[in-house]
């Protein structure tokens, strides 16, 4: 990529939440944006994702969140069942309008296809099964060698490749994943008829509940506590998370016998991540997971990773120098990020002790924070 002209060139590595919209955001004001993605084409997993109100703003600041919500199923009220079977109902703020929802369950496939079809509709180009083996910082710019023997000079270089960043590593920056001992369960079901927004079920151990993401499906979620962070193989994950399952009465024993039938059970393990220091060197930044990784608790990630890619075009339009720009976007997103990644270290904690009455009010008070502007 050479920028001959005046347009300003991006480079994103990571065709993820973070790395696709900001590339629609980037090339909404102009820039020339390629993305590099080390998967394969559409080789996102099948589970459901819920989309917070803040996640439906940002995604409402690049014109998307109409599509996710036709996509997906809006609803703006959880049902909290506790382990003696009361029910607590809580009415979440719309921050999109008061007529429209005020969150959305949605298939990750289907928030992919949106994303990336807006991307490459704004001229993004996305090479799949391509990632960076090299970074220089070279005069003013980043240049970036590629695993296919290629090379980039761009003018900004965006680290948007999750958890596991390698962009982070080949920077410097530094961010233990830490395991908090637990596993997150999600289950692909018929849409039982009852389940017209998020209902949780509180039991002895383990916390499950049911989210719906379409007119016809909806996953099933399940915290299991105290297991080591082992992979178990796919094909007994149905029967598995059925038996964890067992316990519970009701509406969930109703959707178990679905959830043992599932072909879309996803097992994944409860991590963290925090870069504490600069998440930029040159012109290179890293965002989303890479730079600060809640645990799914939370369900902020991907609230985290929409906003991320905003604010960083708003400070590369406020700054010519793309170092000042860089160093702005941090100092506006480190804050709010780390308290979100911070509360969930302390929800995982809690958990593990059972403590999960304790829990919600740091999740209250989470949510709060996060409804305020990014
Ligand atoms: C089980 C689970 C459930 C969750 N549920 C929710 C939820 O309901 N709501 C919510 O808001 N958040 C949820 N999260 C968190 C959310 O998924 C993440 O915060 C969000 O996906 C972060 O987006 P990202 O683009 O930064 O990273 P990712 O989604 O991880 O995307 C990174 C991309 O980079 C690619 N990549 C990785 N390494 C390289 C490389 N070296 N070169 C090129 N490409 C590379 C990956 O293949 C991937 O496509 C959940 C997380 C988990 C694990």
């Amino acid at each position: 990529m050479h920028s001959s002209d005046s347009t300003r060139s991006a480079l994103i590595v990571g065709a993820g939440i973070a790395g696709l919209t900001t590339a629609t955001a980037l090339a909404r004001r102009g820039w020339r944006v390629e993305v590099v993605e080390a998967g394969a084409s559409g080789a996102t997993a099948g589970w459901g994702l819920s989309l917070t109100g803040p996640s439906l703003r940002a995604l409402d600041g690049l014109g998307l969140a109409g599509q996710c919500l036709a996509a997906g199923h809006g609803m703006s009220v959880i049902t909290n069942v506790d382990v003696n079977g009361d029910t607590n109902l809580i009415e979440l703020p719309r921050l999109i309008g008061d007529d429209r929802p005020a969150m959305a369950g949605i298939a990750r496939p289907e928030l992919h296809r949106i994303l990336r079809t807006e991307a490459l509709r704004l001229g993004t180009r996305i090479h799949y099964g391509l990632s960076v083996s090299a970074l220089r910082q070279d005069g003013g710019r980043t240049r970036a060698e590629l695993t296919d023997g290629t090379a980039r000079a761009v003018d900004l270089l965006v680290g948007a490749d999750g958890i596991r960043s390698g962009v982070r590593d080949l920077i410097g920056c530094v961010a233990p994943i830490r395991y908090h001992g637990q596993m997150v369960w999600r289950a692909r079901v018929p849409r039982p008829g009852w389940a017209d927004s998020i209902h949780t079920f509180a039991g002895e151990s383990h916390q499950t509940g049911v989210v719906p993401i379409s007119r016809s499906h909806a996953y099933v979620f399940l915290t299991e506590n105290g297991v080591p962070s082992d992979v178990l193989p796919d094909a007994g994950l149905a029967a598995r998370m059925a038996d964890l399952l067992a316990p519970f009465t009701g509406r969930v024993a109703e959707v178990r016998p679905e959830v043992a039938r599932s072909g879309s059970v996803i097992r994944r393990p409860v991590r963290t991540a925090l870069v504490d220091a600069s998440w930029s060197d040159g012109t290179t930044v890293v965002i989303g997971d890479a730079a600060h990784a809640p645990s799914p608790q939370m369900a902020s990630g991907a609230a985290l990773a929409i906003e991320d890619g905003l604010v960083l075009t708003q400070e590369l339009d406020r700054y010519a120098d793309i170092r000042a720009a860089l160093g702005a976007f941090t100092d506006r997103r480190r804050e709010r990020c780390s308290a979100v990644v911070r509360t969930s270290v302390a929800i995982a904690r809690l958990e593990q002790e059972r403590r999960h009455r304790d829990a919600y009010p740091l999740i209250d008070a989470c949510h709060q924070r996060m409804a305020q502007p990014a």
